[in-house]
């Protein structure tokens, strides 16, 4: 089973991303994470561009997800979450790896403000909360893990989601043409939108 997630900030891909590849026990692969987890001669490539703020470029991505799927979690197949987030990073990997469903988790933009703006962080121990969401903090403003003072962070301002937005649209409407992915209502309960992807995948 190989699948694509795709799907606006906020829309909770990577979540369901995580649950699914649990269920089926197949590996969940971010690209974010594939960075940051990288090792040996990848590692010092990546981290250049990384640390630079800049994109790592498609082909060395390619590069790193060929040999990360070739690893024994991925022999019942994987959950690729974040990728491909570019039109020349699709016709890559559609000239290189079959993908059996690509999968919108579909949120409306207001939706994706809505819940982003609702994001807050835990300056002690970093845990996440949601106020927009069912992620509440029992106090107001205070972790429920060590009693820190929880704070928006500054890419969460609404001129930023929406630019990331923006960004997003930009990037992935290329790609949604070429692929024609199947469409998840994103905006339902978390366990409704585990059912209605493993719905399709049956
Ligand atoms: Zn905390």
């Amino acid at each position: 089973m190989k699948l694509v997630f795709i799907g606006k900030p906020g829309s909770g891909k990577g979540t369901q991303a995580k649950i699914l590849s649990k269920k089926l026990k197949i590996s969940h692969i971010s690209t974010g994470d594939l960075f940051r987890q990288s090792t040996g001669e990848f590692s010092k490539l990546v981290h250049s561009y990384i640390d630079g703020g800049n994109f790592v470029p498609d082909d060395l991505t390619i590069k790193m997800l060929r040999e990360r799927i070739l690893k024994e979690d991925c022999k019942n197949g994987f959950i690729f979450d974040g990728f491909p987030r570019t039109l020349p990073q699709a016709e890559m990997l559609e000239k290189e790896i079959k993908i059996d469903y690509i999968i919108d988790v579909h949120i409306s933009d207001e939706e994706a403000i809505k819940r982003m703006s609702g994001r807050r962080i835990c300056k002690k121990c970093g845990e996440l909360y949601n106020l927009n969401t069912n992620h509440i903090p029992k106090k107001k403003n205070m972790c429920d893990k060590c009693g820190g003072i929880l704070f928006k962070r500054e890419d969460q301002t609404s001129e930023a989601i929406k630019k990331r937005i923006e960004i997003h649209y930009k990037e992935v409407k290329p790609i949604l043409k070429k692929f024609n992915p199947i469409i998840i209502n994103g905006e339902q309960s978390i366990d409704k939108v585990t059912e209605d992807i493993l719905k399709i995948l049956e």
